[in-house]
């Protein structure tokens, strides 16, 4: 039996090029929100696809299609997969390509070496981008861990203002039946994803096996200060909190930077008020996103913000108040994982690196029911979440060889 995979480069373009015509949009995009004709076209490509890999299909609740290959020896599952959703429009690969991998490990497994020992599982989740349900927050996997509370049936709204629940019931779900959806059966979930960032290219590595994924708090800021005359009242008589609102965000940024990679801070949600070119304003509400995969360095990352925040207030003398949006702990690799698939790509003669994921994925619902670890490949100019974004079929295959080698050892 030979230790290395063979992984068909035609399949792979086929089944990228192919799901790319779901919600196809301009040359290289798609728009594909959860729920629409153009996802649920691209669900049911997926499943095909498994039941044409011989894989038994299973679709829940809240419409995650699932393709199982069952194991000799059953007991808990082996699963790997990810989202078709997109953002609006998004491109070819974010979540796609996870889907595709898993199915194409799966197909080739069962090829190459018969039917398991351990069952093995793929799954192409609901909704992961929020594009159209913007707390949504991973509908689909928040559904398979249990998480979904049922008010959010009606608080969480779309962007035309309709509560999920009802565009459920409205596309033929039963948001009765979401507690259905829920496995305590997993016992390892695998997600490969695009790396949406730089580092890959940057170094000329095709795959990361990542170590954890980064923790995140979302501060939204409340400055207040006077509204007057832009022209009248001296610059040492104001009480401007645009004034404040720029030293705060630039002094943020900056020390997102020089604590290093892979801290980082970012300012893109700002409003003002009254937002006048020749008033100074009363107020102006911004966001702070600030990240850090290592527990000990956010915290710090984040009292540096709050204290900074306090004393650029206090010395303009502004009114500030803040509350904490999104909040996620860092979420970590199964350290064994990390090293199986380590292994599995020496063994494959694919270079690769460890690394950490800036970007929250499916996978930080998964890590709350199972052991969790994912696979990154190459991001072209580290583009995502746009029509620009790409990934040669190369670095695909490369992700997918060790992808499957590591399922390999994990369920033959
Ligand atoms: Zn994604």
């Amino acid at each position: 039996m030979t230790n290395e995979i063979r992984i068909d480069p035609a399949l792979v373009e086929n089944y990228i090029m192919t799901l790319a015509q779901y919600g196809a949009h301009g040359e290289t995009g798609v728009w594909r929100p959860v729920y629409s004709p153009a996802w649920f076209a691209a669900q049911d490509q997926i499943a095909t696809w498994c039941e044409d890999a011989g894989l038994m299909v299973h679709r829940d609740a809240v419409g995650n299609v699932w393709g199982r290959l069952e194991g000799a020896e059953g007991g808990k599952t082996i699963l790997s997969g990810s989202h078709v959703d997109s953002q609006l429009p998004g491109g070819r690969y974010d979540g796609v390509l996870g889907v595709l991998s898993a199915l194409v490990a799966l197909k080739t497994l069962k090829e190459q070496f018969g039917a398991p020992r351990r069952t093995l599982e793929v799954v192409s989740f609901c909704e992961e981008e929020s594009s159209r349900f913007s707390q949504a927050r991973h509908w689909g996997s928040r559904a398979v861990a249990g998480a979904i509370e049922p008010e959010a049936l009606e608080s969480v709204i779309s962007y035309d203002g309709e509560p999920i629940g009802q565009v459920m019931r409205d596309v033929g779900l039963d948001p009765d039946r979401i507690a259905d959806a829920k496995r305590d059966d997993i016992d390892i979930f695998i997600e490969l994803h695009i790396e949406q960032g730089p580092l890959l290219e940057e170094q000329g590595i095709p795959v990361a096996v990542v170590s954890g994924i980064t923790g995140i708090r979302h501060y939204h800021i409340d400055l207040q200060g006077r509204a007057d005359h832009a022209g009248a009242r001296p610059m040492d008589l104001r009480r401007d909190p645009m004034a404040g609102a720029a030293e705060i965000i630039s002094t943020a940024v900056e020390t997102a930077h020089r604590m290093g990679r892979p801290a980082v801070t970012t300012c893109g949600m700002m409003h003002v008020e009254p937002n006048a070119a020749s008033i100074v304003p009363e107020k102006v509400r911004f966001t702070i996103d600030a990240r850090h995969p290592n527990p000990d360095q956010r915290e710090l990352l984040y009292a540096r913000h709050e204290a900074m925040f306090k004393e650029v207030a206090s010395r303009r003398d502004l009114e500030i108040s803040w509350t904490l949006g999104a909040e996620q702990p860092p979420r970590p690799s199964d350290p064994e994982l990390v090293s199986l698939f380590q292994q599995a790509a020496t063994d494959q003669n694919v270079p690769f690196i460890t690394m950490q994921s800036g970007a929250v994925h499916d996978a930080n619902r998964m890590a709350d029911i199972s052991r969790m670890v994912m696979l990154f490949v190459q991001s072209k100019d580290g583009r995502s979440h746009t029509p620009a974004e790409f990934t040669s079929v190369e670095h695909a295959v490369e992700g997918i060889r060790v992808l499957t080698a590591g399922l390999r050892r994990l369920a033959y």
